[in-house]
């Protein structure tokens, strides 16, 4: 018998109880075929927290996520609860987890899967037989969370300023990450920052080429922001690890993930200390497609096989999921986002019940 995980299970609102369901479906055929124990505790946040206890995150998620081992999140927020003030609503409940369960490293995959290259905007000559890269973002800290302000100027009128600050220490932690994380890759870091201009820029890439002298098997490049922006739709090919800022990483991450062609593929995980990391697909609650079997769950489940893999460390079942799911993508069978003439289009619960019997027959 393999070791036992307390997951805590934020289901959320919209499509979240869906797709999340499928997402424990697909763990509870991994634990009974590679003989784990998941332990869940479901858990409120976003709208659904507020209708029942009037916070959006409430004490009890936050403590009852501390004490697990990672969390599993759908998505929050609907129409419901948009005339709320901004500081009330659902979409709160996310940053306050971010930064009450101190994750600072942001980690979005952009996975093209070979079956879904028709979906990809960029010519198939550019992208080949697919796409693999990891953009690594720095989540707590710089110009999102730097001093800013306003103020009155006598000639110019008003002033507004946000500040960019990093120190050694929050580099140096999300650098180890990128490079632990490429170890495992194909062992390339690009660094993307944009020390020609940017001081803090130049202690960051002065702090990563530090650390990559402890990880001499991983080669490091560096590229300006502006640079990279522009490779990642002209060669993404060349990317395995990006590692990047805050601001740099929510702008590069969103252009990476276009290049994959569907929001419904596409896992997250950020992670804290330790091995604690709280895992999500990147897109929202989906509203127009809740509660009518619609939605595509891949990317909670990949989302999942992200919690095997870098919280606890089952790299073997995070890849079984994986493969599970270009198993069933290349049978043809798709739910209604990635649907394409001649193949089979299925709902939300037969995608899930699919990925778990592939699980099974490659097992
Ligand atoms: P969205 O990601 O929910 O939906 C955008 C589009 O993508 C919609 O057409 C939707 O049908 C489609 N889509 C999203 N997920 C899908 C899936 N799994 N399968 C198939 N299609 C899918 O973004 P939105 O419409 O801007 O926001 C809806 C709500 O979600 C809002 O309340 C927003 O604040 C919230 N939101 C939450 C998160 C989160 O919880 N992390 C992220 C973004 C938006």
């Amino acid at each position: 018998m393999g070791k036992s995980y307390r997951i805590a299970v934020i289901p959320g609102d919209g499509i979240g109880p869906e797709i999340v369901s499928q997402a424990l479906r697909v763990l509870d055929r991994v634990a009974a075929t590679y003989g784990h124990d998941f332990e869940y505790k479901e858990l409120l946040a976003g709208g659904c927290a507020i209708d029942a206890t009037g916070e959006a995150l409430p004490e009890a998620t936050v403590a009852e996520c501390r004490t697990s081992d990672a969390v599993l999140l759908g998505a929050v927020g609907g129409e419901k609860w948009d005339h709320l003030p901004g500081e009330q609503r659902p979409e709160m409940a996310l940053l306050g987890l971010r930064s009450r369960l101190g994750l600072y490293a942001n980690l979005r995959p952009a996975f093209l899967f070979k079956q879904l290259c028709a979906a990809c905007p960029l010519k198939p000559e550019i992208i080949g037989e697919g796409l693999d890269l990891l953009v690594v973002r720095e989540l707590t800290g710089g110009i999102y969370f730097g001093p800013r302000g306003r103020r009155a100027t006598a000639e110019r009128g008003q002033e507004a300023f946000d500040t960019e600050v990093y120190s050694e220490a929050e580099v140096e932690r999300i650098a180890r990450v990128a490079f632990e994380i490429a170890s495992g890759r194909r062992r390339r870091v690009t660094n993307v920052d944009k020390a020609n201009v940017l001081e803090s820029s130049r202690l960051w890439r002065a702090v990563v080429t530090r650390v990559a002298a402890d990880y001499p098997e991983v080669e490091l490049n560096h590229m300006y922001v502006d640079n990279a922006a522009m490779q990642l739709v002209r060669n993404p090919q060349q990317f395995d690890v990006i590692l990047t800022t805050n601001m740099f990483g929510d702008i590069l991450s969103d252009e990476a993930s276009m290049i994959t062609g569907s929001i419904g593929m596409l896992p997250s995980a950020s992670l804290g200390q330790g091995n604690f990391g709280l895992y999500e697909p990147v897109h929202g609650s989906a509203p127009d497609l809740a509660g009518q079997d619609r939605a595509n769950p891949i990317a909670t489940v990949l989302s999942a096989a992200m919690m095997l893999r870098y919280s606890f460390g089952l790299t073997q079942e995070a890849e079984a999921i994986a493969s599970a799911v270009e198993q069933v993508l290349a049978a043809g069978y798709r739910t209604g986002d990635i649907m394409s003439p001649g193949q089979t289009l299925v709902g939300t619960g037969q995608m899930g019940q699919l990925i778990c019997e592939q699980i099974t027959k490659g097992a």
